[in-house]
């Protein structure tokens, strides 16, 4: 896997300017806030993470950060991840049960002695509560903003509050199958999996644009070659800087921020399979399917006579600790032909040659990673941004396939063959593969992520 690293100019010894940090506590947000962490270090800052108790980060992995973990009480609710759809939910309580010891713990920092100042603070996009602490400490507060920009503009333009309900379509109706006039890329089919609660949705879209407005800036995690137009769109409608800076889990090796240990032994099995040969399948750390989704993928897999590599994460079948509702002879149908991990070193799998396709939820960070190693996708979105990604993925850029009838054994079949086999899957390669150059452009000296890093590194250095 081709990393950036040696492009960061090393300036450690320049500064001693402090920037505090505030992740949101899942998975797809504590990666992107971590790879940032470590970029900004590199560029001479100090880095303090303010963390909450649930999902904390493995601190020893990042002696070089200072830690502060505050009392969020999301134990009392994250027992219902599994069964509750509604991101909004935890979202909104964690907006409220941080308040005050984030304040305290903020409020602490800023007041102990020390040889260096507190430049700015720099939290997840999640948590819109932290501009009104940072206007009341007077400390300016840039966003992170994990997701694509593509999925901002389309949270801030669908109709959450329309009268029509728009997110509670079935099949059965006319309009399912067809595009949503406020963003036509997406169709009333995808718009109802975003959200089971558009109303809540509704409110913390307002809730997290608003703050972002307010902000002193913007980073997010994408270049500004995949998402030229609606950068521009993004530039008009927000008055802060933006700085494009990503993809950031290219500046270093792979990632030490994984909450879940991950399965190294499957290298060497990929290391066994003939190039662009495997399917490689992962849902991520918090989509959940049913049990008969979850068999639907297995016979497909086992039908289609291809290695695959796919991770069940514990939990993640909804009514299952792990793999007990695999069908029967699943195991031996399989063999050696497939690999079942709990979790794996997903950068390093699309990065290696066996690697043919990812199916993917279209997790933000998912995305990038196989826009980054030229892996094209089939695209099973689950929730939140999820859909607009795959949409992005399969009408707008045309690298991958999106799984139109859900986990249905002979329309995935279809998928992976159209991607692995036809015609239109070497389009969709060459594509991807164009855009992997492209990244690497971006991240080069004089790229446009490169001199968004240093445009963004003399912001907070003139604070
Ligand atoms: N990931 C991993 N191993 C796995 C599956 C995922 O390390 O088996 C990482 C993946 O590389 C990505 C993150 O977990 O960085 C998932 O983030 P994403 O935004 O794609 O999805 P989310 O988990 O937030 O739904």
């Amino acid at each position: 896997m081709e990393t950036h690293g040696n492009n960061v100019t090393d300036l450690r010894s320049t500064t001693h300017r402090r920037i505090i940090m505030f992740p949101l506590p899942f998975q797809g947000h504590i990666n992107p806030m971590l790879q940032l962490a470590n970029i900004l270090h590199t560029h001479g800052f100090k880095i303090t993470i303010i963390h909450a108790e649930y999902n904390s980060p493995n601190s020893s992995n990042y002696p070089h950060f200072t830690f502060y973990s505050i009392k969020d009480r999301f134990s009392e609710i994250a027992d219902q991840l599994a069964t509750n759809r509604d991101a909004t939910f935890f979202l909104k309580y964690l907006n409220e049960s941080c308040v005050h010891p984030f304040k305290n713990c903020l409020a602490g920092l800023l007041a102990e002695p020390g040889d260096e100042t507190v430049a700015c603070l720099i939290t997840d996009a999640g948590f819109y509560f932290t501009q009104a602490v940072a206007d009341e400490l007077k400390l300016p507060r840039i966003v992170l903003r994990t997701s694509s920009l593509g999925c901002v503009l389309a949270y801030d333009a669908l109709p959450w509050h329309s009268k029509k309900d728009c997110f509670h379509l079935s099949k059965e109706d006319s309009d399912y199958e067809a595009s949503v006039p406020e963003y036509p890329l997406l169709k009333f089919k995808e718009i109802v999996k975003i959200t089971t609660n558009p109303q809540g949705m509704g409110e913390f879209v307002t809730n997290i644009l608003d703050q972002m407005k307010a902000s002193s800036g913007i980073i997010w995690n994408t270049f500004k070659e995949l998402e030229e137009t609606d950068l521009q769109t993004i530039t008009q409608h927000f008055q802060v800087p933006s700085f494009t800076l990503g993809p950031f889990h290219k500046y270093f090796p792979a990632s030490s921020s994984s909450l879940i240990e991950q399965d190294r032994t499957i290298l060497s099995w990929l290391d066994k399979q003939p190039p662009k040969s495997v399917v490689y399948v992962s849902f991520g750390s918090v989509a959940h399917i049913t049990e008969s989704e979850f068999q639907e993928v297995a016979h497909a897999l086992a039908n289609i006579g291809l290695p695959f590599l796919w991770v069940v994460r514990p939990g993640m079948v909804i009514g299952s600790e792990w793999l007990e509702s695999l069908p029967e002879k699943f195991e031996e149908r399989m063999g050696d032909r497939g690999r079942i991990v709990k979790w794996s070193p997903q950068q390093e799998v699309l990065a290696h040659p066996a690697t043919g396709c990812f199916w993917t939820h279209n997790g933000w960070n998912s995305t990038l990673e196989s826009v980054c190693e030229g892996v094209p996708m089939i695209c099973s979105p689950c929730f939140v941004d999820q859909p607009v990604n795959a949409r992005y993925v399969s009408d707008a850029w045309k690298i991958g396939v999106f799984l139109e009838d859900g986990f249905e054994r002979v329309g995935i079949e279809t998928a992976i063959k159209r991607v692995m086999m036809d015609k239109e899957g070497e389009e969709m390669r060459e594509r991807i593969t164009c855009l992997k150059k492209t990244v690497n452009v971006s991240l080069d000296k004089g790229g446009s992520s490169f001199q968004s890093l240093n445009n963004l590194v003399d912001y907070i250095s003139s604070f």
